[in-house]
């Protein structure tokens, strides 16, 4: 059994302390046993777990793994406490808010012979599983992936990393991309940011992406992809699936440690964790140089 510690108990810590308690049966989170959480109020007690500290987390044999769920801007350090204390990782996307930072950590997991696993929810969703099967065999002649959503939280990060979601899609969709322009405009009083991203397929085809924020947008995705053969203007419409998103994430990381997984399948993941981070970095450095 992997002993398991949540940290940090906002939307996301809540659901992996419920998933934790009534993991998918017969799967390989029903060798995750959740020991305790951390947070940062005094809590006392989330869903019959008890509250511990990062010091008695750190320490105690029993705890194996951390689930690192707090804001974006704290990922980096307590990714490095747990690693360091010799625990596995799971931390809830984006791992960190610049690409270097990332690949040290990636290493250091590495080094320590531990897993370093960010959740990635979005590929998951029933949606994004019919886009890939549709977008499969076709050829991209150009396209646009188009976010819009409430305002950030604080300590989200810069919008290309809190989005890494939508990357994340569209490097699963159409292979690894390059930055050729990005550009924000942002209106602090009325709390609006709206990020525009050029990107590039290695076949020069020109992929535009926008993450929108503001007071009363919706929280939507707007598709435009031409193919050689067709245009899809919609995501697919697909059914819910009965095991939630966060769950088949759990599974996904319960099989990591239980090394179940292939060598080529964990190497591609985090070929394709470090390329998007790396994006969202570059993507950054633009639009600071064109604000
Ligand atoms: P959240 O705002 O609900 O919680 C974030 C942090 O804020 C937590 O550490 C929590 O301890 C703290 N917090 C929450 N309520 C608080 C309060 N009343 N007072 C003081 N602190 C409080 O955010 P979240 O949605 O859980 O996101 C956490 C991480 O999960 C982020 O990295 C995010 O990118 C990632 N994530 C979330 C979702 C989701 O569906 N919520 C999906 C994918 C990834």
């Amino acid at each position: 059994m992997f002993g398991v510690v949540v940290v940090g108990i906002g939307i996301a810590g809540r659901v992996r302390i419920r998933d934790l308690l009534a993991p998918l049966p017969s799967s390989a989170p029903e060798k995750m046993s959740v020991k305790g959480f951390i947070s940062r109020r005094t809590l006392g007690d989330e869903q019959g777990v008890k509250q511990i500290s990062m010091e008695e987390a750190v320490e105690r044999e029993d705890i194996q793994v951390a689930m690192v769920c707090t804001e974006n801007t704290f990922h980096e350090e307590h990714i490095r406490r747990f690693l360091e204390a010799g625990k596995h990782v799971c931390v809830e996307y984006p791992m960190t808010l610049n690409y270097k930072a990332a690949a040290e950590l990636h290493d250091l997991a590495q080094q320590k012979g531990l897993i370093l696993h960010e959740e990635h929810i979005e590929l998951f969703t029933p949606d994004f599983k019919q886009l890939k099967k549709d977008v499969a065999g076709k050829t991209l002649e150009d396209g646009s992936l188009h976010f819009t959503g409430g305002p950030l939280k604080t300590g989200f990060g810069f919008l290309a990393f809190s989005g890494i979601a939508r990357l994340t899609w569209l490097v699963d969709l159409f292979g690894e991309l390059s930055v050729s322009g990005a550009a924000m405009v942002e209106d602090k009083e009325k709390n609006y940011t709206k990020m525009t991203v050029q990107l590039q397929t290695e076949k020069q085809k020109s992929i535009i992406w926008v993450e929108e924020r503001g007071p009363n947008l919706p929280r939507v995705k707007n598709i435009n992809f031409r193919f050689d053969s067709c245009s899809m203007t919609e995501l697919p419409n697909a059914p819910r699936e009965p095991v939630g998103l966060f769950m088949q994430d759990l599974v996904l990381f319960g099989q990591k440690l239980l090394g179940q997984l292939p060598p080529a399948q964990l190497q591609a993941e985090q070929k394709r964790v470090l390329h998007c981070l790396q994006l969202a970095e570059r993507i950054q450095q633009l639009s600071e140089t064109t604000a």
